[in-house]
């Protein structure tokens, strides 16, 4: 049997043994290398994915292998970062949505030299009292690249514009000075990716020359690196070296660098020496700005009661307001048709409930308890059993970090007949978080599960 048709036999027997949602987020993607003697090596899309894999589902990917092929003794994993690998996702043959072409738009705008997306501009940058500080810093870095703001640290949270004005930024650098500058744009989880891949192909040299010889590094979302030493090694030295030399820094986190538990000390004080600055929420002011522009530059117009009803709706994530404009947009081209303000309703209670419904008290628990292999029951309820310590202080810490939900309601949800236990237990986990890489790993795996779980629904 060819490894292909050998892979696809061994796929389908796995995905009627778990559940759908964790079949597509973890091993749909999978494709088997090669197998070498009594070992079966097994490519995985990155390094999230890799940790849950291995500790999961290895004794069942390998029951499944020795059904076809008892010589194989063991499974191995490596991580192949592809852009492909989110495809299968998003094949069936239905119309496409708004959200799949706006996504195959975005890929091919990928400037190879930079890996910059050449869709951010900072033109197209709406510009208000919650971000203007991150964008005059951001204006500053243009003026004198590599000696005044230098690291440029931006931090806040999901769907607020980091990664659109770092982009932007770099985009503009490249037009600017034209060829003379060497941009390069990486998010950390791609860092992370491509480091331990050139570790175990013995080419760190590459990550040097890729890295050390750039003008301006923008790496995006800080936040994923680490938990690996070599990452985190390798990390600070192209950071150093970058650093010693004037050359220009930007960074992107969804949170401060003294949050950010699993830094080195050493490379945390070198972010505190640089710029910090941070995006809020916008206002109603810059969410209607953002709107009328978006609309604009669709070509797509709307009423002011249709405009200031999602403007009042949506007010974290600017993100979601994109989401909601594709869709108006959407029936707008495809269907053609324009949509009355029930309709507009319709779609914004559509679009913010799926973001609502995607953090719930029962995904958080579901994931918790997936990852320490307990049943979520044993978690929620009295028993007493060791063992189920840390797996409730740690759902008890998501319960609060993620739905910013109240003490008394998720002492309710864990077994616990009072809320202060549930408030030491949170206070425990966040203490713990910064002295304990492992801990902050593991948590860091279980959010990534609680937030892809939305992506397969
Ligand atoms: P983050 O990286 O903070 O999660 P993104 O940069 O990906 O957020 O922004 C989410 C979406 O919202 C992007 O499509 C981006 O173009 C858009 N966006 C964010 N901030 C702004 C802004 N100030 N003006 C215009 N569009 C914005
Ligand atoms: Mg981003």
């Amino acid at each position: 049997m060819e490894i292909e048709e050998f892979w696809k036999a061994i796929l389908a027997d796995l995905e009627i043994q778990i559940s759908r949602p964790n079949f597509l987020t973890w091993l749909k993607s999978s494709r088997l290398k090669e197998i070498k003697g009594e070992t079966a090596l097994v490519s995985l899309p990155n390094h999230f994915t890799r940790e849950w894999v291995e500790h999961k589902y290895t004794k069942i990917i390998l029951g499944s292998i020795r059904n076809l092929n008892d010589a194989v003794k063991h499974v191995e994993y490596i991580v192949e970062s592809s852009s492909l690998s989110f495809k299968p996702l998003v094949k069936d043959k239905k119309i496409p949505q708004p959200n799949d072409r706006q996504l195959f738009l975005q890929e091919t705008r990928i400037d190879p030299e930079t890996n910059l997306n050449t869709r951010y501009a900072l033109d197209s940058f709406i510009v208000g009292s919650f971000n203007e500080l991150a964008y005059s810093a951001a204006k500053a870095v243009i003026k004198s690249v590599g000696t005044k703001y230098n690291p440029l640290f931006i931090y806040g949270g999901v769907g607020l514009g980091k990664t659109h004005l770092i982009q932007g930024l770099g985009n503009e650098i490249k037009s600017l000075y034209k060829g003379n500058i060497k941009i390069r744009y990486v998010t950390s989880e791609k860092f992370t990716n491509e480091v331990i891949s050139a570790i175990r192909n013995r080419r760190v040299d590459d990550i040097k020359n890729t890295y050390r010889n750039v003008d301006v590094l923008i790496i995006d979302d800080i936040q994923f690196i680490g938990g690996k030493e070599k990452t985190e090694e390798e990390f600070f030295h192209t950071f150093n070296a970058l650093y010693e030399n004037n050359k220009q820094i930007i960074i992107s986190s969804d949170r401060p660098p003294k949050a950010l538990p699993v830094l080195e000390e050493r490379l945390r004080s070198r972010f505190e020496g640089g710029m910090i600055v941070d995006i809020t929420y916008p206002d109603f002011e810059s969410r209607v700005a953002i709107i009328n522009s978006k609309l604009q530059e669709k070509g797509v117009s709307l009423d002011d009661e249709s405009v200031s009803l999602i403007a009042k709706k949506v007010q974290k994530n600017i993100r979601e307001i994109e989401g909601i404009l594709n869709k108006i947009c959407f029936y707008w081209f495809e269907r053609e048709k324009s949509l009355g303000i029930i309709e507009i309703e319709k779609i914004v209670s559509d679009v913010t409930q799926r973001s609502a419904n995607r953090l719930n008290p029962t995904q958080i628990i579901k994931a918790v308890s997936d990852f320490f292999e307990i049943m979520p029951n044993d978690l929620t309820g009295r028993s007493r059993n060791k063992e189920l310590v840390e797996p409730r202080q740690i759902a008890i810490y998501l319960l609060r970090d993620m739905l910013d939900a109240s003490f008394p309601f998720i002492a309710s949800r864990v077994g616990k007949r009072d809320h202060s236990t549930a408030i030491y237990a949170y206070k425990k986990i966040e203490n713990n978080l910064s002295k304990n890489p492992d801990l902050n790993q593991k948590i860091m795996m279980i959010k990534d599960v609680v937030n892809k779980m939305e992506e397969v629904r």
